[in-house]
């Protein structure tokens, strides 16, 4: 006879320990089942956490979790050939009132998991879920393994972007290549000394930096501080890269990328330590699939919670995690009605919090940026040539500065184009 838990939850990630940290403290038997020799162990993002949802979830987290830096400035970098623009916000209030910090997943989700067992999880290792098993009703009931079936009154699918056994579930459409970005990383050391002098940080204060333009393709990068390396990446959506397999390679890009003027300073005498590579679900709202099933919920990248727009995504899996381990409760405490109708509950507390409201609120944004492609590239140009002629001296008289940049921006995009964007874009955020 296969083992019997309340709970299983698939994946040792953000979403998964959230989940089973909720339903583990609430008395519920839960297992993870982690395909990964440790939990973290095969898991990467670019990476910042977000400190409230994290305390949302194991309170007072900062005193015991592997920390890297917390984060004290935001910047965007608009790249063109040879120059950026950088918008700067440095705050001491993200000091004193804790926002974000720098972390490496296999030490953080690494401790995050001995936090679910702390709370009485169990966590077990290297076993990689292969389905759901269903009673004769069509229930899920249980999951098989690589070493077995287990049976279980709710599965919580928590498995990531590729998630096979929400697919299995049939809660997961085969996702297609303009829903997902292809991500690349590479972590450098550097020493912290280095670290502090480059990004004007000391202490335990860090960077975090997002990177557009400069190239015909579409892309995102990405460069965070952590104690003595730097996290550095870049992704595309799937779709965009195919269309050009050589010159859009990721690699390419990010090869690219290293000897920008403006970063390669950033990056010199840095030694490349790790190399990694990982899907991230964009479609947003739009692509979201079913939450829920008879016997089943969905959370975290594996239900395409993620907003692209704001590099978020580990918040999204620790509170969708957390909704589903809440409403796994809700249904043991129901008399142990494990039906759709009552996990039907995750969604009306996912649509109540930012997860579902921020995803709805940006739904329009995916695809509007994939049809209006010149906003990645073509405006950041503009945007350096505009300011170079604006801090441009010369010995002419500024009057011919202002008529070349506005020559520049009628020619390029056309005062009605002009007009049609900043509408259209402030419609998509605003409205
Ligand atoms: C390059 C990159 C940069 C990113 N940067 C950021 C960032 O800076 N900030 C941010 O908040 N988010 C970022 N994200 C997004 C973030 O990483 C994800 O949204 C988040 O990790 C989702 O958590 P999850 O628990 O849903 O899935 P995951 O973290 O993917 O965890 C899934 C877990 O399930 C396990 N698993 C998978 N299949 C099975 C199976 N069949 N059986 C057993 N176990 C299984 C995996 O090993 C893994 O441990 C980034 C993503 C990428 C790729």
């Amino acid at each position: 006879m296969p083992e019997k838990f309340e709970v299983i939850v698939v994946g040792g990630g953000p979403a998964g320990v959230s989940a089973a940290i909720t339903t583990a403290k609430a008395g519920m038997k839960t297992l993870i089942l982690e395909r990964g020799d440790f939990a973290g162990s095969k898991n990467m993002f670019g990476g910042i956490c977000f400190a409230k949802p994290t305390a949302q979830v194991v309170p007072e987290f900062w005193k015991t979790a592997p920390i890297e830096r917390r984060v004290v400035e935001y910047q965007y970098w608009l790249l063109s050939k040879e120059s950026h623009v950088q918008i700067v916000h440095r705050n001491q209030k993200f000091v004193k009132d804790f926002n974000s910090f720098t972390a490496l997943r296999a030490r953080f989700d690494k401790w995050f998991a001995a936090q679910g067992e702390a709370n009485g999880a169990t966590l077990v290792t290297r076993t990689t879920v292969t389905g759901v098993l269903k009673d004769s009703s069509g229930k899920v009931n249980g999951v098989s393994t690589d070493r077995g079936d287990i049976m279980a009154d709710v599965v919580i699918a928590c498995d990531g972007a590729n998630s096979l056994v929400a697919k299995g579930a049939g809660l997961h459409a085969e996702w297609k290549p303009e829903d997902f970005a292809i991500a690349v990383k590479e972590t450098y050391s550097l020493p912290k000394e280095k670290i502090e002098d480059r990004f004007n940080v000391r202490g335990d204060e860090g960077v975090a930096i997002q990177i557009y333009g400069g190239r015909p393709e579409e892309w995102a990068g990405f460069m965070y501080t952590n104690k003595d390396t730097i996290s550095f990446g870049m992704g595309a959506i799937m779709s965009d890269l195919a269309k050009d397999k050589v010159y859009n390679a990721p690699m390419q890009l990010l090869d690219w990328l290293k000897q920008h003027p403006s970063l390669k300073a950033i990056l010199e005498g840095c030694a490349l330590r790790e190399y990694t590579a990982h899907l991230i679900p964009e479609a947003g709202y739009n692509k979201i699939p079913p939450l829920f099933a008879d016997g089943m919920l969905v959370a975290g990248d594996a239900a395409m919670l993620v907003n692209a727009l704001n590099f978020e995504g580990t918040n999204f899996a620790m509170i969708s995690g957390q909704f589903a381990g809440k409403t796994a409760v809700d249904a043991k405490n129901s008399g142990g009605n494990y039906s759709a109708n009552q996990l039907a509950m995750y969604r009306t507390y996912l649509e109540n919090s930012f997860v579902l409201k921020d995803l709805k609120k940006f739904r329009e944004i995916p695809h509007y940026i994939s049809t209006h492609k010149y906003f990645l590239n073509m405006y950041p140009d503009l945007i350096n040539d505009l300011m170079y002629k604006f801090f441009e001296v010369d010995g002419r008289p500024k009057e011919d500065h202002i008529k070349e940049m506005k020559h520049e921006l009628y020619t390029k995009r056309g005062r009605i184009g002009l007009l049609k964007d900043a509408l259209g874009l402030y419609r998509k955020v605003f409205s």
